[in-house]
């Protein structure tokens, strides 16, 4: 249950020198990186529900200047993303420093994490399907929770969803398309955006559908700006 989990009281209470030590380092103050004006890095993207972590190590090298978090609710399969991430870093020394995990349950702790207009790319990637109707409020992309996430997101940031569950898929395309904060990115754009390659391919789910040859369903929405914000 939560209980078993530390929760930051805020974004300000999140201890980024343990996730990424290369850019805090302990012994050179705030933030490493040398000149002191320079702004201390915050997360940019999160992978919500991450699972064991295959998006976070497909996108570390496509963007090594951006930090990215996991957020995964299952310990052991957290506590694995650790491990191939630390594994990484020692194999590869300089390169997947910007990937971390927290353990944690997104539905409830989002705010918990990211201040407002954090957040540049917000991925959900084959989430849980829910089918019930009396458990379509746990789904991870629904009207309340849309507002959270547009509430974290920076304007022009980009909500990455797809899913093999066709119902799921149109649930949460119509959830995007309901919402006075997102409209869908063009297909022009998504075509030449190399993050959206790695939605069927980079992730454990993807790969599992991708072998079995199943249709998969993407909705891919900007974080819109609006005068009266
Ligand atoms: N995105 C990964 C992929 O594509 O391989 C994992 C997909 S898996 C079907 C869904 C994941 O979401 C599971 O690992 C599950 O533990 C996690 N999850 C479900 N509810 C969650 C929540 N409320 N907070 C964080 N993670 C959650």
């Amino acid at each position: 249950s939560d209980s078993h989990f530390p929760i930051p009281i805020s974004p300000d209470d999140v201890d980024l020198s343990q996730h990424y030590p290369r850019y805090f380092p302990a012994d050179k103050g705030e933030h490493g990186d040398g000149d002191g004006d320079a702004e201390a890095p915050r997360i940019r993207f999160a992978d919500v529900g991450c699972g064991f972590g295959g998006l976070l190590v497909g996108l570390s090298p496509l963007f090594p200047d951006k930090l990215m978090i996991g957020m995964e609710l299952r310990d052991k399969v957290t506590e694995y993303v650790k491990e191939r991430v630390l594994a990484l870093r020692a194999s590869n020394p300089g390169q997947y420093d910007n990937i971390s995990v927290v353990r944690t349950n997104s539905m409830k702790y989002i705010p918990n994490y990211f201040g407002k207009a954090q957040l540049s790319k917000m991925f959900f990637l084959f989430p849980d399907p829910h089918f019930k109707e009396k458990n379509h409020r746990r789904r991870v992309i629904s009207m309340h929770l849309l507002d959270e996430y547009a509430y974290v997101m920076e304007a022009g940031g980009i909500i990455y969803t797809i899913t093999d569950v066709e119902e799921l898929g149109i649930w949460m395309r119509t959830c995007l398309e309901k919402h006075p904060l997102f409209e869908a990115v063009p297909e022009e754009e998504i075509k030449v955006d190399p993050v959206v390659k790695l939605l069927s391919s980079a992730t454990e789910e993807g790969q599992k559908v991708a072998r079995n040859g199943g249709q998969t369903f993407q909705a891919i929405f900007r974080r819109i700006s609006l005068q009266e914000e």
